[in-house]
């Protein structure tokens, strides 16, 4: 038995609650019955679901490689903050990819050259589906309600990127936005909310398929002029915790591109001096690894 198995045998013998095994760059692999999450940075994560490795949302460029996004907050800092946690070969080490949205900070130019072009795509419109074959991809999938990988579901949920305000402003450039439900009968339902605010579809998705694990984008993106931001923050969290107290919910998309509003020490302070139940609430590092 591995030192990884090992861990995840005395975190599944403990409770469901979130174990971290490993801050390294080991991509986790799940047993049977196991789901194992990498957050590799920003939003781009790693599930180990029912046998198969989703890469969600690769941005894999080196720091500093774009400039901010104009406009936004802090836009003088050039993305990303920082570098990967762990190789580009190592991160797209995966059997298949999702992408909740394509900007740039979730389906960056090195994800487009460097991917496979063979490798399965998951995207949420036809719209997205024509951009990403435009780059050669010759296996992408619009995820359609009932799309299935490897026995596993993969379910579109919604959301809004940004507030409406934002979107009067703004929703040309901000577009339509998914997140993804993961369900298997034999595992953990993962629900990934992707780039959206706290909306009715965000409720709707975790009251419909229970998930067992939430992953929240709380990076808190501002538009200056604008109140509000497009992504959620710690507030959101808090929502989270409510409305699904049994879940481990994951909070990531902090600390690694330029608009950023709240920080993932900001969101730690948070959780302590709210009380959140922070077995069940994490804020993993880049390249830090979890199984449930
Ligand atoms: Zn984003």
């Amino acid at each position: 038995m591995n030192m990884l198995r090992a861990l995840t045998a005395a975190c599944l013998a403990a409770s469901l609650a979130a174990c971290t095994t490993t801050g390294g760059p080991a991509t986790p692999q799940a047993d049977a019955g196991e789901v194992g999450f990498q957050l590799i940075r920003n939003a781009t994560i790693k599930l180990d679901y029912a046998g198969t490795t989703f890469l969600v949302d690769p941005m894999l460029a080196e720091k500093g490689r774009y400039p901010g996004f104009e406009g936004t907050l802090n836009s003088h800092l050039r993305n990303p903050l920082v570098d990967l946690p762990v190789s580009v070969a190592d991160a797209m080490e995966a059997d298949a990819v999702v992408i909740t949205h394509t900007h740039l900070d979730h389906w960056d130019d090195v994800a487009r050259q460097q991917l496979p072009k063979s490798i399965p795509i998951f995207v949420q419109n036809e719209e997205d589906a024509a951009s990403v074959r435009k780059d050669g991809f010759t296996d992408v999938r619009v995820l359609d309600g009932d799309t299935v990988f490897n026995g596993t579901r993969l379910i579109r949920t919604g959301g809004q990127h940004g507030t409406d305000a934002h979107m009067a402003k703004l929703g040309a450039l901000l577009g339509k936005v998914s997140g993804i439900v993961f369900v298997h009968p034999r595992h953990e339902t993962v629900y990934v909310a992707g780039d959206t605010i706290w909306r009715p579809e965000v409720e709707a998705a975790v009251r419909r398929y229970r998930p067992d694990v939430v992953v929240l984008n709380t990076g808190y993106a501002v538009v200056p002029g604008i109140d509000g931001a497009i992504i959620m923050g710690k507030e959101d969290l808090a929502r989270a915790r409510q409305i699904a107290p049994d879940a481990v919910v994951i909070a990531v998309h902090m600390d690694a591109v330029n608009h950023a509003g709240q920080t993932r020490e900001e969101l730690r302070e948070f959780i302590a001096g709210k009380n959140l139940d922070a077995a069940r609430t994490r804020v993993p590092a880049d390249g830090e690894s979890y199984t449930f």
